[in-house]
C-alpha cells in the first residue's frame, strides 16, 4: 500500500503557510499502517495540478490531496481530479442541505459558487466535515484511490478522526502497523549523539531510529513496523534500554508534547518543591516559560528581573562592593543573586541569570558568556558557567533552558 500526499496551494509555495497538514497525514497514515512515499506541494494552477496527478497515478495506491475545496476560483482541485478521471461533479445531498441551511440562519444570500462547496466526484464516497461546509470525496479509479479533503486544518483534522480513519480502516486492511517513541534530550548535540550511537544506528532495520535536532535539544524518534501493539511495545522498549544505556544522562522525556519546562513544572510538583528566579540577560523569559506550563502555579513562587546593576542592589540587595569586586557577569554575582531570591521569596530553589546576552561584550566578557545559579534549601549554592555561541535570542533562550535543567537535575539529586 502505497500513499502519497499533494498540498495544493499557492501560498504554501510562497510560504506564507507551513504545509502541517502532510505532516499530520503522514502520523495519521503511518498509525494505519499505511506508507507515504512523497509529499508534494503544488499551487493553485490546473494544468500543474493534472500533471502531478498523473505521476501519482503511476505510484501510488492512495493519493491524499489536501486544500482547494473552497467557493473561489482558485480552489481547483475538485476540477482537477475530476478532469484527470474524466468524471463529473454532482451534489452531495447532505452537504448541499447543510449549505443552505448555513445560509438560511446566518440570513446571508449564498451566491452560486458557494455551490461548489457541495460537489463530489460522481462515483465517490462524500466525506463530512464537521466543522466546515465543503465536502471531501473519497473516489477509485484505474485501482488509485483519490481522496479530496479541505486546507484549513480545523476542519481536515475532524473530517481525519471521525470519517477518514475509520473509512480507511475499512477500504485497507493492513496486517503491520508503525508503532512509535519519541525520546528527548538535552544537554548534548545531534552530531555527538549520533557518534555514541553509530552501531545501533547502523545495524537498524526494524526499530528504525531517526535523531532530530531542535534549538537546544534532541529528539530521537524509534518506530517499529508489528503486527500487534504489544510485539510493537517490547521491541522499542529494548532498543530504548540499550540507547539509555549509552546516553541516558542526557534524556529526560517522552513525546512530542513534554517539553523541558513542563517535565521540569511536573517533577517540581511531583515533589512538592516551588521555584522561584532572579533574572538579568533573559529579562523573564525563565519565568515566563514556566509559567507557560499548565500548573505552573503549583510551582512558580515568582521572582525578579533585574537587568540593571542598580536592580540587583536595589530589589536583591546585592552589595555594590561584590558588584565592583567582581562585575555582574561573575560567579560571585550569580550566587549571591540565587541565594538572595531564596531568601525573599521563600522557595525551595532559586535559579538566577547573569551574562553577556550580546552582540556585545559586557564588562570584559564576550557574547553568550552566562553565569546560571541555584540556590536550594539545605544545600551549598551552586553557580555554572555557560557559553553560548549565536545571537542574543539564542543566548537568552539557552540559558533558560540550561536554568530549567539545572533544576531538573537538582530535584533529581535531592529526591
Ligand atoms: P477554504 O474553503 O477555506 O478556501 P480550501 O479547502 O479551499 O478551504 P485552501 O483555500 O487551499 O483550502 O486553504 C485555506 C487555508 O487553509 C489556507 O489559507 C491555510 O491557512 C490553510 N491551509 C491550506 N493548506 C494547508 C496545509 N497544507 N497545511 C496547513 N494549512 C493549510
Ligand atoms: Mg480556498
Amino acid at each position: 500500500m502505497k500513499a502519497e500526499i499533494i498540498a495544493v496551494g499557492t501560498e504554501l509555495l510562497l510560504g506564507q503557510v507551513v504545509n502541517t497538514n502532510a505532516t499530520f497525514l503522514s502520523e495519521e497514515l503511518a498509525d494505519l499502517g499505511i506508507e507515504v512515499y512523497y509529499h508534494t506541494v503544488v499551487g493553485d494552477n490546473l494544468q500543474r495540478l493534472l500533471d502531478i496527478l498523473n505521476e501519482a497515478e503511476q505510484r501510488s495506491d492512495l493519493v491524499v490531496l489536501c486544500g482547494g475545496l473552497g467557493p473561489t476560483e482558485d480552489d481547483l482541485t475538485k476540477d482537477g481530479v475530476a478532469l484527470h478521471l474524466q468524471k463529473e461533479l454532482v451534489p452531495d445531498s447532505d452537504g448541499l442541505a447543510k449549505l443552505e441551511e448555513f445560509f438560511r440562519f446566518s440570513q446571508r444570500k449564498m451566491t452560486p459558487n458557494n455551490l461548489q462547496q457541495a460537489l463530489i466526484i460522481d462515483g465517490g464516497i462524500s466525506i463530512p466535515n464537521p466543522t466546515g461546509l465543503a465536502v471531501g470525496t473519497l473516489v477509485t479509479e484505474r485501482e488509485t484511490s483519490y481522496l479530496l479533503l479541505p486546507g484549513p486544518p480545523s476542519e481536515l483534522k475532524p473530517m481525519v478522526f471521525q470519517h477518514v480513519c475509520p473509512l480507511l480502516k475499512e477500504l485497507f486492511p493492513t496486517k503491520e502497523q508503525l508503532i512509535s517513541r519519541v525520546l528527548r534530550f538535552y544537554g548534548i548535540g545531534e552530531s555527538q549523539l549520533v557518534t555514541d550511537l553509530k552501531e545501533l544506528i547502523d545495524q537498524q532495520s526494524n526499530p528504525t531510529l531517526a535523531p532530530y535536532a531542535k534549538p537546544n535539544e534532541v529528539t530521537l524518534r524509534l518506530t517499529a513496523k508489528v503486527t500487534s501493539q504489544v510485539e510493537g511495545e517490547a521491541m522499542l522498549q529494548e532498543l530504548e534500554e540499550q540507547i539509555l544505556a549509552i546516553v541516558g544522562e542526557f534524556f529526560y522525556g517522552y513525546g512530542d508534547e513534554n517539553s523541558l519546562e513542563e517535565t521540569t513544572v511536573k517533577l517540581l510538583a511531583a515533589h512538592g518543591k516551588t521555584l522561584a528566579a532572579a533574572e538579568s540577560l533573559t529579562a523573564g523569559l525563565f519565568q515566563s516559560m514556566v509559567g507557560n506550563v499548565s500548573g505552573a502555579s503549583k510551582v512558580l513562587k515568582g521572582g525578579f528581573v533585574t537587568y540593571s546593576a542598580e536592580m540587583k542592589t536595589a530589589l536583591l540587595s546585592i552589595p555594590e562592593s561584590l558588584i565592583e569586586e567582581h562585575g555582574t557577569v561573575s560567579e560571585a554575582c550569580a550566587l549571591a543573586m540565587a541565594e538572595s531570591t531564596l531568601r525573599l521569596t521563600g522557595a525551595d530553589l532559586a535559579v538566577s541569570f547573569t551574562g553577556a546576552a550580546g552582540p556585545d561584550s559586557l564588562e570584559g566578557h564576550p557574547p553568550g558568556t552566562v553565569w546560571i545559579g541555584l540556590a536550594e534549601k539545605g544545600q551549598p549554592t551552586r553557580a555554572e558557567l555557560c557559553h553560548f555561541n549565536r545571537d542574543r535570542q539564542y543566548v537568552r533562550y539557552s540559558a533558560a533552558m540550561k536554568g530549567l535543567d539545572f533544576v531538573r537535575r537538582a530535584v533529581l539529586e535531592g529526591k
